[in-house]
């Protein structure tokens, strides 16, 4: 007999090498593995799951074997591995890593059991037994066997296998002694666990789409494939249901699959549950607290075509539909889209692509585009579509400002003898009251969480900072710490002043905590909620938080930026920012657009309703574009003030930026390291094709230090972007980084922040 032939097969495997590796597959599995099949190979003394790329080009020696070909179709399928390329070419990352964000975890682990990560077993009844006499013949002195036989009775003749073992202590030799008697059957089923199931489904709400909703969706069905809109709805203007039509078209009409990506499914429960209202089972929804089983049942449902809509964060970008028609992300200026690890990619980028080379129709709907989405929308890369008044009964609302500066009597607020005055200003407190006298609800923004921002020396101005990152610890109350917003880091707080030993320790700054319990005291009769991070750690935080405001349970609902974000609540007609500032004066080139950004998504939380409704931002910059613009929801002209500024010196959209971040343990190594990598930076744009490459730096990153490593950076601008990939390509791989003091070189493409 000869030997079953062999073949080479190139495979990615998920380390950080831009290199691929070279396989052989002996005849046995040679039709199972194509490109995109998972592979289980020996990776010196361990095993690893790889990604089948095609037949290998180079030759190799002695290759070694792959050990397995775990699946009958291929996980990937042609058109996602080519988006994976893309990816890992665009944003310079190697091939395994970007398919190691791109599969769901319990794919990409050589050690997770395949199938029983989602399989449930079920223990049935399978011959009853009625009568005493008859358990005594067959159970005898098995006194466990006939305690779990009754169990089971009692359970109604059916339970998970699980449920007998861990909860009731079973153990799983009994079980199987039952199956072996004919008593008892054992069934497997897979199961999909949908958490969103849970929640109760939401009627169908059918409104007649107002013309201007009514050309968008006409514009979008008359698309062709690859083509990408920008839908610029002011608040309230009903986007949602431009989507929901579009996608009526596509999916129901054209049995297609379509992808809605929002910027984060636990702030937008409302957003899924009309999505589900409409299309119910067809719709999987991919949450970032799902766990690993839970993910894979929705990506298996997806593959198999019984899920044909996925609702989900920025990585459900690359959930495995089969005849994509349509991809629509909403808020699309939301930062939340990129990631923030390698990969470092921006779902928004990578929608446009997939989009491209499967031919689907790309929405990306905001009140307030990215620069980027509306440059490209003025170049005609985008085309732009507009609802320009608010759907239904919903009215824009009257914006009024406060000018801490003036308002105060005094120049600085925090003299005044009312504690609650130094916060929130007389017009803010009459609209919470006017509102609960009449029983209606107002939001409260400050972007800041914890009690106090930070606590300073009175006596020498030592501030408590954190002893691995360069920022002040804020200070909590409940539980009293000083937490550290970037790392985690907590300690208790100091009775007197570590410095200069003084007991005259100052909290200065706000937070939410803090106006938590002024409001409490001012209202003892409101019920207020709080929404930010430190209350919202559990699975379903949110949800519950945003489903007691739609109840009317909740007369304030105060919190950071995450009660800006595309809540629809109808009773709510007040809006209070309480300090606009926060943020205005970031050192990013974006401080300005993400400030004009949030006040105008919060202040569009007003007037949702037939009531109308109002909002107050008070600021010590009432000046300043990002506030005076919001003040009269004029987007074009928050642009035309904004853009100018981008081109000279030039920023995006104007041009493109990569930022290299160089990090360390030790200060001055990596410092050495920045210079070093800048000088060659400096050196590699010299050659022609680069020279239009401006390097910046080397800095330290506004953030000097974070979870204890020293940060640097150099930023590269050029209009081209394909010089700018392949210089950030040499780099990785030919600048060779010491192995000591943590060394690191990372590149992060298109940068959302620069800190
Ligand atoms: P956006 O996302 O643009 O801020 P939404 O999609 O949340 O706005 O819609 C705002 C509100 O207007 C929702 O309560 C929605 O039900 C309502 N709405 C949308 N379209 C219409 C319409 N054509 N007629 C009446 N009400 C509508
Ligand atoms: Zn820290």
């Amino acid at each position: 007999m000869t030997p079953p032939a062999s073949r080479l097969i190139e495979v990615a495997l998920p380390l950080p090498l831009f290199q691929t590796f070279t396989y052989a597959v002996d005849g046995t599995l040679a039709n199972q593995v194509v490109p995109g099949s998972r592979v289980l190979v020996p990776v010196r003394s361990r095993r690893a799951i790889g990604i089948c790329l095609g037949d290998a080009t180079a030759t190799v020696a002695r290759p070694r074997a792959i050990l397995d070909a775990p699946d009958p179709e291929p996980v990937l399928s042609t058109a996602l591995l080519g988006l994976c390329r893309w990816i890992a070419e665009y944003y310079v990352v190697p091939l395994g890593i970007v398919m190691r964000a791109v599969l769901p975890a319990a794919l990409t682990g050589a050690d997770v059991p395949r199938p029983a990560a989602h399989m449930r077993r079920t223990a049935t009844i399978a011959r009853a037994l009625p009568s005493l006499q008859e358990r005594d013949d067959l159970f005898g002195r098995a006194v466990r066997q006939r305690a779990l036989y009754e169990a089971l009775e009692s359970l109604g003749g059916e339970a998970d296998v699980s449920h007998l073992t861990t909860q009731l202590g079973f153990a799983g030799a009994l079980i199987h002694a039952l199956e072996t008697k004919g008593l008892i059957a054992l069934r497997v089923d897979e199961v999909r666990r949908d958490p969103f199931s849970a929640r109760p489904r939401a009627e169908a709400t059918s409104h007649v789409p107002t013309a201007p909703q009514r050309e968008a969706v006409a514009a979008l069905a008359a698309a062709s494939g690859g083509e990408v809109f920008l839908l610029r709805g002011i608040t309230g203007s009903g986007k949602t249901l431009v989507y929901l039509e579009f996608l009526k078209e596509v999916v129901r009409r054209r049995g297609q699959s379509a992808m809605v990506l929002v910027p984060e499914i636990a702030l937008t429960p409302q957003t899924v549950d009309r999505f589900r209202a409409v299309f119910g089972d067809l719709v999987a929804v991919l949450h970032s607290a799902l766990g690993d089983g839970e993910r894979y049942d929705a990506w298996r449902a997806l593959a198999g075509g019984e899920a044909r809509i996925v609702v989900g964060a920025r990585s459900a970008i690359f959930a495995p539909l089969a005849n994509l028609g349509a991809i629509i992300l909403d808020e699309e200026h939301e930062t939340s889209y990129k990631n923030g690890e390698a990969p470092r990619y921006h779902a928004r980028d990578v929608a446009i692509v997939r989009a491209r080379d499967e031919g689907a129709v790309v929405v990306l709907g905001s009140a307030t585009p990215s620069l980027e989405s509306w440059h490209n929308a003025e170049r005609g890369k985008f085309r732009l579509l507009t609802l320009p008044e608010r759907a239904g009964a919903g009215r824009l609302p009257q914006v009024s400002v406060v000018d801490l500066r003036i308002g105060a009597r005094s120049p600085m607020p925090d003299d005044l003898p009312d504690p609650f005055r130094r916060v929130i200003g007389e017009a803010i407190e009459d609209g919470l009251r006017e509102r609960m006298a009449r029983g209606e609800q107002s939001i409260l923004l400050l972007n800041r969480r914890g009690y106090a921002s930070f606590i300073q020396c009175g006596a020498c101005g030592y501030v408590a900072t954190c002893p691995n990152c360069s920022i002040s610890l804020t200070y909590h109350r409940t539980p009293e710490r000083l937490v550290c917003h970037y790392c985690r880091y907590e300690e208790p707080p100091a009775g007197q002043c570590p410095r200069c030993a003084g007991r005259t320790l100052r909290q200065r700054g706000l937070g939410t905590q803090q106006v938590e319990r002024l409001l409490g005291d001012r209202f003892p009769r409101a019920r207020i909620a709080r929404m930010d991070v430190d209350t919202t750690s559990g699975k379903w935080a949110h949800a519950t938080i945003l489903d007691r405001v739609a109840r009317g349970d909740v007369d304030i609902l105060l919190g950071t930026q995450m009660i800006a974000k595309g809540l629809d609540f109808p009773n709510v007609t007040l809006v209070g920012v309480i300090d606009a500032d926060v943020g205005i004066n970031l050192p990013d080139f974006r401080a300005s657009e993400r400030s004009f950004q949030l006040l105008s998504q919060v202040a569009g939380r007003a007037g949702r309703g037939p009531k109308g409704g109002a909002v107050v931002i008070q600021t010590r910059m009432p000046a300043h574009h990002s506030v005076r613009h919001a003040l009269t929801h004029d987007y074009l002209a928050f642009v035309g003030e904004e853009m100018p500024g981008r081109a000279e010196p030039p920023y995006p959209p104007m041009i493109r930026l990569i930022n290299v971040i160089i990090s360390g343990t030790v200060e001055v190594p990596t410092e050495e390291l920045a210079q070093r990598v800048s000088a060659w930076l400096v050196d590699g744009t010299a050659r022609s094709e680069r020279a239009r490459i401006t390097v910046l730096g080397p800095a330290p990153c506004p953030i000097e230090r974070i979870h204890k490593r020293w940060r640097w950076h150099v930023v590269l601008k050029s209009e081209h972007a394909g010089a700018l990939g392949s210089l950030a390509r040499a780099l990785l791989e030919r600048f060779e980084v010491p192995a000591r003091h943590g060394l690191r070189i990372a590149v992060d493409r298109d940068p959302v922040s620069l800190l």
